[in-house]
């Protein structure tokens, strides 16, 4: 195990529990480094402040994992944290109309780059950090004694497999042991309150789904009856599905991806059969494959009295957020002109590098060029499966507002 000391004043974030740590705020590194191992953390001033990770090739050089002195790090401590993880979400795990959830959610679960997600029978895992890859086979052998999968998948998340260096291969795991799957496996089967979904293996965005926005489909399938519903950056139409279900007269649903179309019509039909949907629901549902923000400004004005705006994540990182906060608020000043008097609109920005003050000022902003008036009657965030630290603010990425727009 390494021990680290920081430099002079890099102790504060640290001590106060935030995870990252990179290498301009390393003072020295005892013995030299040769490969990534675990470390103790000091402060210039010898107090210790946690255990960490340290690794030369990661671009996140220290995660720190542990601030509590006895908890000697390991395997058994990286075990521990998955049980953990998978603890807290006992409540989610018993439900029966809710068959998929995030297990592990990274930093805001103690576990550095990993997201672990669970689809009915499977659990599909996403890497993004070089701890993750070293730790997956301790990781899926905890989650599979726990929790019993039929499979678990692992994949690496591209945005950063260059700057990790890590290979972007598929991994399969059963009973705890590392296996060969063929890319041939059927849709896993799965249900989000009440509503069934598949995902394909190895396929899709993120692990196949976004389960982060299971509350706010909910929340907005109760403002759909009898409306005219524009869903922008449907993916495979979770709030499409939800619209339906709550009585909506029809619903546009655009997006880039021609797959996730396909499947979001696939999905209507599995729900009709299901008996979820009333048979006629396909035929309330068109699918436009194209750009989100070009439909919209083409779109008739008075046309929709409800709009669904889930764009992906536009500020990929605290540099890009100058352009992102252009793209959010032309959507949104466009949405607002567009919509009925009266309208909704659920509104949400998953770029972690902005804060929910700034989108709100965005929404402000939005509203004042176009002239409208605008109530937040709502506000969102993802659900309790994606926690946020205090700790950490870069936890708290999804931020959405239910808007009411008056001319
Ligand atoms: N609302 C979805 C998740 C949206 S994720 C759900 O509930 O599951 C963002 C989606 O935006 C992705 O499906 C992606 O294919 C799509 N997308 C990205 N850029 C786009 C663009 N310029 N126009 C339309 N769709 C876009």
């Amino acid at each position: 195990m390494y021990s680290i000391t920081l430099k002079e004043g890099r102790e504060k974030l640290p001590q106060k529990h935030h995870p990252w740590i990179f290498s301009g705020a390393i003072d020295k590194i005892m013995p030299s480094y040769t490969k990534a191992d675990w470390a103790e953390v000091y402060s210039c001033d010898g107090r210790f402040i946690a255990y960490g990770y340290y690794d030369e090739r990661s671009h996140i050089v220290l995660h720190l994992i542990s601030w509590k002195r006895n908890n000697s790090p390991g395997d058994e401590l990286i075990r521990n944290l998955v049980r953990q993880s998978v603890l807290r979400r006992r409540y989610l795990l018993s439900l029966d109309d809710t068959t998929a959830l995030r297990l592990i959610h990274g930093d805001a679960d103690f576990l550095p780059g990993i997201a672990a997600d669970c689809y009915g029978k499977e659990i599909r895992i996403i890497i993004s950090s070089r701890f993750a890859d070293a730790f997956l086979p301790v990781i899926a052998a905890e989650l599979d004694s726990m929790l019993h999968p039929s499979v678990i998948e692992s994949t690496v998340d591209k945005t950063y497999a260059s700057s990790e260096g890590l290979s972007e291969k598929t991994r399969h795991f059963r009973e705890g042991k590392e296996t060969k799957e063929s890319d041939e496996r059927p849709n896993v089967l799965f249900v989000e309150n009440g509503i069934y979904y598949e995902a394909a293996p190895g396929k899709g965005q993120k692990s196949g789904f976004y389960a982060d926005q299971r509350d706010n489909r909910q929340i907005t399938e109760l403002y759909a009856k009898g409306k005219t519903v524009l869903d922008l950056f449907s993916y495979t139409g979770g709030f499409t599905l939800h619209a339906l279900r709550g009585g909506a007269l029809s619903v546009d649903s655009v997006d880039s991806s021609e797959s996730a179309l396909r499947h979001l019509l696939y999905q209507i039909h599995l729900n009709e059969n299901k008996g979820v949907l009333p048979p006629s629901s396909r035929d309330k549902v068109e699918t436009h494959q194209g750009n989100a923000f070009e439909f919209l400004r083409n779109a008739e004005k008075d046309k929709y009295d409800m709009m669904i705006l889930d764009p992906p994540k536009l500020a990929k990182t605290k540099s890009g957020l100058e352009q992102a906060v252009k793209a959010y608020k032309d959507l949104n000043r466009v949405a607002m002109e567009k919509i009925k008097d009266g309208g909704i609109i659920a509104t949400f920005s998953c770029s972690g590098a902005m804060t929910r003050e700034n989108f709100q000022t965005i929404i402000a902003w939005a509203a004042a060029d176009a002239g409208v008036e605008v109530q937040i009657l709502r506000t969102l965030s993802a659900g309790e499966d994606h926690p946020v630290r205090v700790s950490f603010p870069e936890s708290e990425y999804l931020k959405g507002f239910i808007l009411r727009i008056w001319k």
